[in-house]
C-alpha cells in the first residue's frame, strides 16, 4: 500500500532508471504492489491503458480473420506432458494446484504457464476437413510464471495479462503468413499507437519458444540501453499438432498432419511505453492511449472566474462533440501549478490554459506535454487545431525514441570492441555470428548481454536508420567471436 505520497517524481531517469520507474508507475496510480512479492494491483488508470491498447489489437485480430474464445485457467498435468518441450521449457516456473479445498486431487492441475497444452487438443477435435481450416483463435486471459526474480511492474511479475493466439493453417505457407501477419500487428501496435518504433527478428535456436520451429519477435530499445522483447509470434510447425493429433482431411480425403502457431503480447508493452516516453516530471503518454488526451486548466480570479469558466466550459463540450477525450479541471480548491503538476504527473499530451487574455481575445493556449512547447491558437479554429497538436505530441514522442534506436545500433567487428560498446552505451551491438551458443555465451558471461535476435531478411532496423547505413555495414563474413565462417547476423543487446 503506497498511502499518502508527495505529488512529485523525486528520483532521476537517467541516474536511477529503475527507482524512477517504480516511482512514475505508483504516482501516475498505474499500479500498485500486491501483498505477495511477485503481483501487482493494476489501477483504474493502468488499466485503461491496457483497454486502449486491447481495443486496437483486438481489432487488428478480427479484421484478419481471429475469433475470441476463453480456456480454462487450469491445465491437466497429463495434458501438459503432451509436449515435451512444453514441459521442460515451464517447468521451474510451473505454479501447481494439488488440493480442492480438503482433498488431494488425483491429478494435479497446472495454473498455465501459456495454453498450448489445453486450446490445441481442442483444435484437434474440432478440425476433421481442410475446410475448417484455417482455425483462428485468441484469448485475452492471463498467465502465471513462477519466476523468482525482483518484481518490477509490467515488466516481471509472476501473473501477468496477455493475449495468446493459437491457429492451425493447413500448409506450412499458411502458417508462415500467419506468424508474419502477427508479427506485423505487433509492431504496428509499437509503432503507430504506442509511438515506439520496433527491430524485428527471429530468436536464436536456444531461445526459441519451447516446441517451436521458429520463434520470432519485435524488439524495442529502452532508453537505459536494455532491449525489451516486446511480443512474440511462433511459428510451431508440426510438432504441437502431432504431439495433439491435430489432423484433417484434404481435397483428395487423405489424412494431413496440420501446422500450427502461437503468439502473443503482454502487458509488458505498457511497461515499455512507460520506460520509453516519460520524464523526471512523470508520465507522458500518446494520445492513442491517454484517458485524457487535453485536460483544460481554467486561471481566474474572483472577478472573472465565471467568464473564464464559461468560456471553458463551451471549449470542452466542443471538443467532446469532435471526440476528443477532454477533461475540464474545474477544482475551486487547487491553483492552477498544483493542476499543471498533477497532469503532467498524469501524462495528458495536451494542456490548454484559459485565462482571462485568451478570454479577451478569442484564444486558446496550448502546451504539449512532452516539451512544454506553447503555442496560441484562435478560439474558432481550436477542434481542428486540436487534431493537430495531438499528431504533433505523437510525432514528437516517436522522434525521441527513434533517435534513441538509430543512435544505438552499432555495427562491431571485434570481441574487445563488442564488450566495450554495449558495457559503455548498451543498445544493439550487430556483428557476424557463426550460429554456435558458445560464442553468444563468451560475450554474456563478460557484459550479460545475449543475442536478442536475427534479421529475418537483409535488415532489422527501420528505414530512417537506413540514411545512416554507411555505418552499419559489416565487412567480414566470419563469426566475430571464433573466427568460423559467419551464418547470420547476430544483434546483441542487453535486456530486460
Ligand atoms: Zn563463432
Amino acid at each position: 500500500m503506497s498511502g499518502e505520497q508527495e505529488l512529485g517524481i523525486t528520483e532521476s531517469k537517467e541516474y536511477n532508471t529503475g527507482e524512477w520507474y517504480a516511482e512514475v508507475v505508483q504516482k501516475a496510480k498505474l499500479a500498485d504492489y500486491a501483498p505477495m512479492g511477485g503481483f501487482i494491483v493494476t489501477r483504474p488508470r493502468g488499466y485503461e491503458l491496457w483497454e486502449r491498447l486491447q481495443d486496437h489489437l483486438d481489432g487488428w485480430f478480427k479484421e484478419t480473420g481471429v475469433t475470441n474464445s476463453y480456456f480454462p485457467l487450469f491445465i491437466p498435468e497429463s495434458y501438459l506432458e503432451q509436449e515435451k518441450d512444453i514441459v521442460e521449457g515451464f517447468d521451474p516456473e510451473v505454479a501447481w494446484v494439488t488440493h480442492g479445498g480438503h482433498d488431494e486431487l488425483e491429478e494435479r492441475l497446472a495454473v498455465r504457464p501459456t495454453s498450448e497444452s489445453i486450446i490445441t487438443p481442442f483444435i484437434s477435435d474440432w478440425v476433421r476437413s481442410h475446410r475448417d481450416l484455417p482455425m483462428r483463435l485468441n484469448q485475452w486471459a492471463s498467465v502465471v510464471r513462477w519466476e523468482a526474480t525482483e518484481t518490477k511492474p509490467f515488466f516481471r511479475t509472476k501473473e501477468f495479462l496477455w493475449q495468446e493466439g493459437h491457429t492451425a493453417h493447413a500448409t506450412n505457407e499458411g502458417a508462415w503468413d500467419e506468424v508474419m501477419t502477427r508479427l506485423d500487428q505487433y509492431a504496428k501496435l509499437y509503432e503507430d499507437v504506442l509511438a515506439i518504433p520496433v527491430l524485428r527478428g527471429s530468436k536464436p535456436e536456444h531461445d526459441k519458444f519451447p516446441g517451436a520451429d521458429t520463434t520470432t519477435s519485435v524488439e524495442a530499445l529502452m532508453p537505459d540501453g536494455k532491449s525489451v522483447q516486446g511480443g512474440t509470434s511462433h511459428h510451431l510447425g508440426q510438432s504441437f499438432a502431432e504431439a495433439y493429433d491435430v489432423t484433417f482431411t484434404d481435397e483428395d480425403e487423405d489424412e494431413q498432419t496440420a501446422y500450427t502457431t502461437s503468439w502473443g503480447l503482454s502487458w509488458r508493452a505498457l511497461g515499455a511505453l512507460i520506460m520509453t516516453h516519460s520524464d523526471d516530471q512523470g508520465l507522458v503518454l500518446p494520445p492513442a492511449l491517454a484517458p485524457e488526451q487535453v485536460v483544460i486548466v481554467p486561471i481566474y480570479n474572483d472577478e472573472n472566474r465565471e467568464e473564464v469558466m464559461q468560456y471553458s466550459s463551451e471549449i470542452a463540450a466542443e471538443l467532446q462533440e469532435a471526440g476528443v477525450r477532454v477533461h475540464l479541471d474545474d477544482r475551486d480548491e487547487r491553483n492552477p501549478g498544483f493542476k499543471f503538476n498533477e497532469w503532467e504527473l498524469n501524462g495528458v499530451p495536451v494542456r490548454f490554459e484559459i485565462g482571462g487574455y485568451e478570454v479577451e481575445d478569442e484564444e486558446v493556449t496550448v502546451v504539449h506535454r512532452p516539451d512544454g512547447e506553447e503555442v496560441v491558437e484562435d478560439r474558432a479554429d481550436i477542434a481542428d487545431a486540436v487534431e493537430e497538436h495531438l499528431d504533433a505530441v505523437f510525432d514528437k514522442l516517436y522522434a525521441a525514441a527513434e533517435e534513441n534506436l538509430v543512435e544505438n545500433v552499432r555495427a562491431v567487428e571485434d570481441v574487445n570492441e563488442i564488450l566495450g560498446t554495449i558495457g559503455q552505451h548498451g543498445g544493439y551491438v550487430k556483428t557476424p555470428w557463426c550460429g554456435d551458443d558458445a560464442c553468444e555465451e563468451a560475450v554474456k558471461e563478460k557484459v550479460h548481454a545475449e543475442i536478442v535476435l536475427v534479421p529475418m531478411d537483409d535488415e532489422a532496423v527501420p528505414e530512417a536508420q537506413l540514411d545512416d547505413g554507411e555505418a552499419l555495414e559489416l565487412e567480414s563474413d566470419e563469426c566475430t567471436m571464433c573466427g568460423e565462417p559467419a551464418e547470420e547476423i547476430a544483434y546483441f543487446a542487453k535486456t530486460y
